[in-house]
């Protein structure tokens, strides 16, 4: 299945998008996908419904915006240079245990909505990544159990503005949880319509200029890694999201590095996960 949420900021409806590409508002069904949804069965019980009830289910307009696919989660927690060019292009040294930071969930966004530039902003910068989102509680898992934890998968875009990461001392998290800084979407697919997650075709264009080209089989870290590594450290609840990290082609790496700025457009994609579109837009 893939679940979106649509409608005003704020104030988004559930939704679903049928194997034809048909939009349907699912509110009959009377959840929303939080960590209630996930912690119960939401998916399943999701599928039962879709079956009896999904034909009398209303149709969503194109022209309806999607909000973040699911609803803003207890922790987005983030893997850093989990693929090696982009250590390499940014200097830093290939990790032997994943690199940790936490995003905080303020920024979560819809997939086509602006990218407002924090104040100050000079060096604001994109990263297309794989993201998981959490189905049951995870702690302590083991690798080989880590997938029976993971609801689907998602197309998350990780801004960063870089000199708040890395120039302001202390966490990268300074940098990363700017209002908007991660849209999230368009939808959630649930695990069994990407089996092939560790093999997924990922871009990101800047203006139409390819910048990010790459595929999730390049991770240093694989998911099933990833999920059991955070859950020695921490509870992963039902709706939780982790961000996989970027491959090479962010402005940071570039010589000399390009950042964004207002007016710029930013679209990308990855390979049955769908594509996302930002306009850059001023602070307000
Ligand atoms: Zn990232």
């Amino acid at each position: 299945m893939k679940l979106i949420r649509f409608g005003p900021p704020g104030a988004e409806k559930p939704g679903m998008i049928l194997e034809d590409g048909t939009r349907i508002d699912v509110s009959g069904f009377g959840e929303d996908w939080d960590e209630s949804f996930f912690a119960t069965d939401g998916p399943k019980r999701l599928q039962a419904w879709r079956f009896l009830e999904g034909a009398k289910a209303p149709r969503v307009a194109a022209s309806e915006r999607l909000g973040s696919a699911t609803c803003r989660p207890s922790k987005i927690v983030c893997i850093g240079l989990n693929y090696v060019d982009h250590a390499r292009e940014t200097k830093a040294k290939v990790p032997e245990e994943p690199v940790i930071f936490f995003k905080a969930t303020t920024a979560w966004s819809g997939p086509d909505d602006d990218l407002v530039l924090p104040r100050g902003s000079v060096k604001t910068d994109w990263e297309v990544e794989l993201a998981v989102v959490i189905g049951k509680r995870a702690r302590y898992v083991t690798r080989e159990a880590a997938l029976e934890h993971v609801a689907g998968f998602a197309l998350h875009n990780d801004y960063s503005e870089r000199e708040h990461q890395l120039e302001r001392g202390g966490q990268w998290s300074k940098g990363k949880s700017a209002d908007t800084f991660a849209p999230f979407g368009p939808f959630l697919a649930t695990s069994d319509e990407v089996p092939d997650f560790q093999s997924l075709e990922m871009w990101l264009t800047v203006n139409g200029e390819t910048r990010q080209k790459s595929t999730t089989a390049n991770m240093i870290f694989a998911v099933p890694h990833l999920v059991s590594y955070l859950s020695q450290f921490m509870t992963l609840l039902p709706g939780d999201v982790i961000s996989t990290g970027t491959p090479a082609g962010v402005g940071l790496g570039m010589d000399p590095p390009v950042f964004l700025k207002a007016g710029d457009v930013v679209e990308l994609g990855i390979d049955k996960l769908g594509r996302q579109r930002q306009r850059v837009v001023a602070p307000k």
